[in-house]
């Protein structure tokens, strides 16, 4: 999928996803007690799961809106740049989805804690790709 997804192509039931973002302009985050961060345009990578009612269709349905009102880390991100793939998984799991894309050369996390208040396991759930 290229372009702009469009959520009722996904599926309506649990899983696990990746959202590819790219933006043109610098984007500065600011998240509670996380370091403030410029990131540099660039190409960047979410793994996120949903569980709940609408499953992946119904989650990703919202990371695409820009008028909502900020929920998660990934929404800071999102209001201003452009999600120009989605990849689903379903009954994947994101930590895995996570330690995938960061096997790619010149992945990294470009924020620590971002999008992974839940996780034990990673540094992020969000990649600057390489
Ligand atoms: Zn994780």
């Amino acid at each position: 999928m290229q372009g702009a997804p469009d959520p009722d192509d996904l599926p309506a039931v649990p899983g696990a996803y990746v959202l590819i973002i790219e933006t043109e302009i610098p984007i500065f985050v600011t998240i509670g007690s996380l370091p403030a961060t410029t990131l540099p345009p660039g190409r960047y990578a979410y793994a996120g799961s949903a569980r709940g009612p609408g499953g992946i269709r119904a989650r990703v349905r919202r990371h695409l809106r820009k008028d909502k009102k900020p929920h998660w880390h990934i929404d800071r991100v999102t209001a201003v740049a452009e999600i120009i793939d989605v990849q689903t998984f379903l009954g994947g799991d994101e930590c895995r989805l996570v330690a995938e894309l960061m096997a790619k050369p010149g992945a990294h996390h470009p924020i620590t804690g971002f999008g992974s208040s839940d996780c034990r396991n990673c540094a992020s759930h969000f990649i600057a790709l390489g």
